[in-house]
């Protein structure tokens, strides 16, 4: 797909999901026991609003064309439901990619919580989003209060409009959509907390973004992740010609 960055993710959202869904089907490329958070049956999934320069599934997030394995939401919960049977394990979640890119894989996703929900009420449902789309949609969120056992993780891209723009690739003004997302779970009580990539940050940033979120009535802790730095990170970093401060110490060890 033929992206000029900045790009605009409305309209980037709807061409992807046009590409990634159909009907109640989803492109998936893998489906997998993952040892993070202690055990996690995970759907590998293509397809993204952004284009993150650190993301581990870059090259099929650029191109989920290349893609053509659609799986419906109870192909995708069967099969997650037998990786957590065989693994005893009680966490679930879709990776890879962003689980919601419109409305389409919205109803999708929420089949997927629906069906697994239903045959394993002790189970917990991690939704690790971007929360770009809850945000333009934030009259969606209700939806996921028929889901007790949802814990929604939102990845914030950036610190401000400028970090948030270098490192999506989208544009700047669309910063505050994740925020308005988590404001909305929280009003609706849903469990959600921001986390943000720590290595591309310095210690103030990531206290003037932990202001800004508190001051806006989100008062979770900020959860810290750090970046696996494959080879093609690097290079994407650069190939943005990102020049700020912020990457001095990714860039001075690659
Ligand atoms: S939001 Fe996540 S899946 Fe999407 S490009 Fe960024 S890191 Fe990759």
């Amino acid at each position: 797909m033929d992206l000029e960055f900045p790009f605009d993710p409305v309209e980037r959202s709807k061409d992807v999901e046009a590409v990634v869904a159909h009907e109640d089907r989803r492109l998936y490329y893998r489906f997998r026991p993952a040892p993070y958070y202690g055990g996690i049956a995970t759907a590998d999934a293509v397809g993204c609003p952004f284009l993150c320069a650190y993301c581990w599934n870059y090259n099929r997030n650029l191109h989920p064309e290349r893609f053509n394995q659609f799986y419906s939401s109870q192909q995708v919960a069967s099969k997650l439901l037998h990786i957590a049977k065989k693994r005893s394990f009680r966490l679930f979640r879709i990776s890879g990619a962003e689980p919601v890119l419109g409305e389409r894989t919205f109803r999708h996703l929420s089949e997927v919580l629906k069906l697994i929900s239903q045959s394993t009420p002790q189970s917990r449902f991690i939704l690790e989003t971007n929360g770009f789309f809850l945000g333009c949609k934030p009259e969606l969120i209700q939806n996921f209060r028929a889901y007790p056992n949802l814990l929604v993780r939102v990845c914030l891209k950036g610190t401000d409009e400028e970090s948030f723009e270098q490192i999506t690739g989208a544009q700047k003004k669309y910063f505050r959509y994740p925020i308005t997302a988590l404001k909305e779970m929280k009003k609706l009580g849903i469990r959600a907390w921001p986390a943000l990539m720590a290595d591309l940050f310095s210690r103030d940033l990531i206290n003037r973004l932990q202001v800004h979120l508190r001051a806006q009535g989100i008062q979770d802790k900020l959860e810290l992740e750090y970046l696996e730095a494959y080879p093609f990170v690097k290079e994407n970093l650069k190939r943005r010609n990102i020049k700020t401060s912020i990457f001095n110490k990714i860039l001075t060890n690659s």
